[in-house]
């Protein structure tokens, strides 16, 4: 983890998911990891994304809805704990998009278009022209999430930094607005595997864009991920030297092989020459089949059950509720808006 952290001062988290799909590889190694290590030390919530999932699938709406308790199921199987991290769901927290109508008024039409995860996000679903105003603006809404909770940290990956930079912009404004300090400042929390590729290493693994191991995978679909994995297309013949760099199956081996000693001997081999792609990827394939199995189990266990996991939603929203609509009078406050 590489935040500089008052060892004295709880932070305040805030993180999330779009309610798009259920959760894979790569939000276990971007974010969930480290949701769960922090959870007894820090005041942590985190956020189902329903609204910002309807940002660029209103035209299928059960696509989100379908997904909320998927989603929770995840969070809960990985080991994230409902007594002491807050789960709620944004849609159930109005106080987030007022917010969101107010910090509209800081950001220019300019600013929102030079994001550049909006951006490449914008020209991987081919939005051209016809960009939905709530897409554009999602950074907006997604600085009213984690300033609604007065959040100080984020575990994300490194797509989220360009919105982290855009709430601290936000929050600079509102406070020079105020002349005081009302809002806090947020600093990102990136793991070491901040961007995990999809398995063709074209892309980073990702819900929206179907090239996801998810974490409720069965063991055959584990199994021909891993086997269709891109690796270094010149090693041809076993006894010759292989490149590590870019090889995704060393990428994956890096994020979730717990011997680190024994993948740089690995990798040592490999690049020496004598190590076939078949024998590393069927170590990766071990090592994700043994990771995923209790997932998986805990994940359906957690499925069949979907009134607790609709009483965690509603109990954490409204918790959640109270902190949102603390900040949202503060805000109203600055522009004069609380006369009764
Ligand atoms: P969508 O395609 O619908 O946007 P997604 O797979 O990108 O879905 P999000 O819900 O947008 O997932 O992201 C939730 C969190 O997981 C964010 O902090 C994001 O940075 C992190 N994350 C998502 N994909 C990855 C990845 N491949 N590697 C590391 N972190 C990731
Ligand atoms: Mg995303």
């Amino acid at each position: 983890m590489n935040s500089k952290q008052d060892s004295d001062k709880p932070e305040i988290i805030l993180t999330g998911d779009r309610a798009t799909g259920p959760l894979h590889l790569g939000h276990y190694v971007g974010s969930l990891k480290q949701r769960v290590a922090l959870q007894a030390i820090h005041e942590q919530t985190i956020l189902v994304a329903d609204m910002q999932g309807l940002t660029d699938n209103a035209h299928n709406p059960k696509k989100v809805s379908s997904n909320i308790l998927n989603v929770v199921a995840d969070y809960l199987a990985v080991g994230i704990n409902p007594s002491i991290t807050t789960i709620c769901l944004q849609s159930k927290l109005p106080a987030l998009a007022e917010l969101t109508m107010y910090y509209s008024n800081l950001v220019s039409i300019s600013r929102l278009e030079r994001n550049p995860t909006v951006k490449s996000e914008i020209q991987h679903k081919g939005f051209e022209r016809s960009i939905p105003a709530g897409f554009l603006t999602y950074p907006i809404s997604q600085a009213a999430d984690i300033t609604g909770f007065s959040a100080t940290l984020v575990p994300v990956g490194d797509d989220q930094l360009p919105m982290l930079e855009q709430t601290n912009e936000i929050v600079r404004k509102v406070n020079s607005l105020a002349g005081r300090i009302v809002l806090n400042e947020c600093r990102p929390l990136l793991s070491n595997a901040s961007r995990l590729p999809s398995t063709d290493g074209k892309n980073k693994m990702s819900k929206s864009i179907g090239n996801a191991i998810n974490l409720g995978a069965t063991e055959k679909e584990i199994s021909a991920a891993v086997k269709s994995m891109y690796t270094d297309p010149n090693h041809l013949r076993v006894e010759e030297p292989g490149n590590v760099e870019g090889n995704i199956v060393f990428t994956y081996l890096d994020a979730f092989h717990p011997d680190e000693n024994y993948i740089s001997q690995l990798k040592e081999h490999y690049q020496r020459g004598g190590l076939g792609d078949g024998t590393t990827k069927k170590i990766l394939e071990e090592c994700l089949q043994e990771m995923l199995r209790p997932i998986r189990v805990r994940r359906s266990e957690f499925l069949s059950d979907k009134a607790q996991l609709i009483d965690i939603l509603i109990k954490g929203s409204q918790v959640s509720r109270d902190k949102t609509e603390k900040v949202l009078f503060d805000v109203k406050d600055i522009f004069g808006l609380n006369l009764f």
